[in-house]
C-alpha cells in the first residue's frame, strides 16, 4: 500500500490505494480539476440535473410539523422529489457525465442497500454508458427489488459470495475490477467516501443541494437559516448540505448518525460517535473498529446509513467543530418517519427520519423565531416494509 499526502482535510483523508491505481486517482483527479470550471460541462450537468432529474427541489415550509412541535420553524429540502427517489442521482449524474469524458464506457458501482446501484444504472442507461454493480448476496437477497430495478435499467448486478456477503466484500470486488479494467472503466463511488479525489467530487456534485438552499431560503424567508441538519452514512448528502454555509458561521451544521439501538448497545451506526481513527476503504477517517483493527458490525433501521466508516471531511468537521455530531435511535427515527407522514403527507426515507427526528427535538427547545432546515435526503416508500416489521406487524 502507498501513502501519498494528496487530499487531506486536516488529519483526515489521503489516498490510501494499492499501486496499480494510483496512476487512475491521478488521472481522475487532474480530468475532474479540468472539468469543475468548464463552462460545457456544467452546462450540460446543469441540463440533465433539471430536465432529467427534477432540480431544483423545493423547500418547504413544515407548518403543520412546526405547529405540532411547537418551537423552531421547520422547512424541508426535499431531495426526496427527485428521479429514483432520493439524492443519489445528482452524483450519479456528475459522475457518469464525467466518465464520458474520460472516454470511459463503463461504469462500476457497489451497492449495499441497492439505491446507490440503482442511480448508478440510471444514469449510465440515460447517458448510454454500460453499468456494472457489485452488491453482497446476503444483501441482494434482502434487497430483491433494488436488484430488479438495477436490471430492468440495463445494469449487471454481480453477487458477492466472499466474506459477509455485504457491502464491504462488494466493494473488495469493485476495486478488484477496477484494478483490471481502468483503461475502459469509471469507478463510480457513492458517497464522499474512499481515497482522493472521491470525497472532494461526491461532495461537490452534491453541493447543488446547499446553494439551492442559500438561495430560495433567502427568497423565501429570508437571511440564512439558524440551523442545517441533515443524516450521515458516508456524509454525501450532509456534505452536500453543508457545503454552502461553511464559511457562514452564523449558520449551525448538525449531521445526524444512526444510534441504532443505542450507542451503548454496540448496535449502531455512528463511528463519529462512538468510533476511532483508522484507515479503510481508501481513507483515514472515523471508523468502528475493535481493539484489533478488525472493523465491527453494524447495525441501523435505515439500510442507507449502515456503514462503519465515514467520509473524511465529517472527521474533520468533527475535529474543528464546526459540524456537530449527534445520535438517533431506531425508535426515534421511525416514530418522525410516522410523524412526517402523518402531519404533513410525506413519507420520508429512514435515513432522512433520522436527521427530522432531531430536528423535531431540537425545535421543541428553541422560539418560534429560529429556522431549521432538515435535507429529506429519500423518500419513504422503500422503508415501508422495513417499518411495518419494526413496529411487529407485516404488509
Ligand atoms: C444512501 C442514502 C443516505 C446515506 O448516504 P449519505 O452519503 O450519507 O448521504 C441517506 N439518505 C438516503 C435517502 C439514501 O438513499
Amino acid at each position: 500500500m502507498a501513502k501519498k499526502k494528496v487530499g487531506w482535510f486536516g488529519d483526515f483523508g489521503g489516498q490510501f490505494a494499492p499501486e496499480t491505481l494510483m496512476e487512475a486517482l491521478s488521472a481522475l483527479e487532474a480530468e475532474y480539476s479540468k472539468i469543475r470550471r468548464d463552462t460545457t460541462f456544467r452546462r450540460e450537468l446543469n441540463y440533465y440535473l433539471r430536465s432529467y432529474a427534477g432540480r431544483p427541489t423545493p423547500l418547504y415550509y413544515a407548518k403543520n410539523l412546526s405547529d405540532i412541535v411547537g418551537g423552531a420553524r421547520i422547512y424541508l429540502k426535499r431531495e426526496d422529489l427527485l428521479h429514483g427517489g432520493a439524492h443519489k442521482i445528482n452524483n450519479a449524474l456528475g459522475q457518469a457525465l464525467l466518465a464520458k469524458r474520460m472516454g470511459k464506457t463503463r461504469v462500476i458501482a457497489e451497492t449495499g442497500a441497492g439505491q446507490h446501484g440503482v442511480a448508478t444504472a440510471m444514469a449510465a442507461a440515460v447517458l448510454g454508458l454500460h453499468a456494472e454493480v457489485y452488491m453482497g448476496s446476503e444483501d441482494m437477497e434482502r434487497q430483491r427489488l433494488n436488484v430488479f430495478r438495477m436490471r430492468l435499467l440495463g445494469a449487471t448486478v454481480h453477487p458477492v459470495d466472499a466474506g459477509s456477503r455485504t457491502l464491504k466484500d462488494a466493494i473488495n470486488e469493485a476495486m478488484r475490477d477496477w484494478i483490471a479494467n481502468v483503461s475502459n472503466t469509471h469507478y463510480l463511488v457513492g458517497s464522499v467516501v474512499g481515497p482522493h479525489p472521491y470525497p472532494t467530487i461526491v461532495r461537490d456534485f452534491q453541493s447543488v443541494i446547499g446553494r439551492e438552499i442559500m438561495v430560495q431560503f433567502k427568497k423565501s424567508v429570508g437571511g440564512l437559516p439558524d440551523y442545517i441538519v441533515a443524516c450521515v452514512g458516508g456524509g454525501s448528502n450532509a456534505a452536500g448540505s453543508f457545503q454552502a454555509f461553511v464559511d457562514e458561521k452564523k449558520v449551525k451544521l448538525v449531521g445526524v448518525q444512526a444510534a441504532g439501538q443505542g450507542l451503548a448497545s454496540g448496535k449502531h451506526a455512528a463511528p463519529l460517535l462512538a468510533g476511532s481513527v483508522g484507515v479503510m476503504h481508501g481513507m483515514r477517517t472515523y471508523l468502528l473498529q475493535d481493539d484489533n483493527g478488525q472493523i465491527q458490525l453494524t447495525h441501523s433501521v435505515a439500510a442507507g446509513l449502515d456503514y462503519s466508516a465515514v467520509g473524511p471531511e465529517h472527521s474533520y468537521f468533527k475535529q474543528t467543530g464546526r459540524v456537530e455530531y449527534v445520535g438517533v435511535t431506531d425508535e426515534e427515527a421511525v416514530k418522525a418517519f410516522e410523524t412526517l407522514s402523518r402531519s404533513e403527507g410525506i413519507i420520508p426515507a429512514l435515513e432522512s427520519s433520522h436527521a427530522l427526528a432531531y430536528a423535531i427535538k431540537l425545535a421543541a427547545t428553541l422560539p418560534h423565531d429560529t429556522t431549521i432546515v432538515v435535507t429529506l435526503s429519500g423518500r419513504g416508500d422503500k422503508d415501508v416494509e422495513s417499518v411495518a416489521k419494526f413496529r411487529g406487524s407485516m404488509l
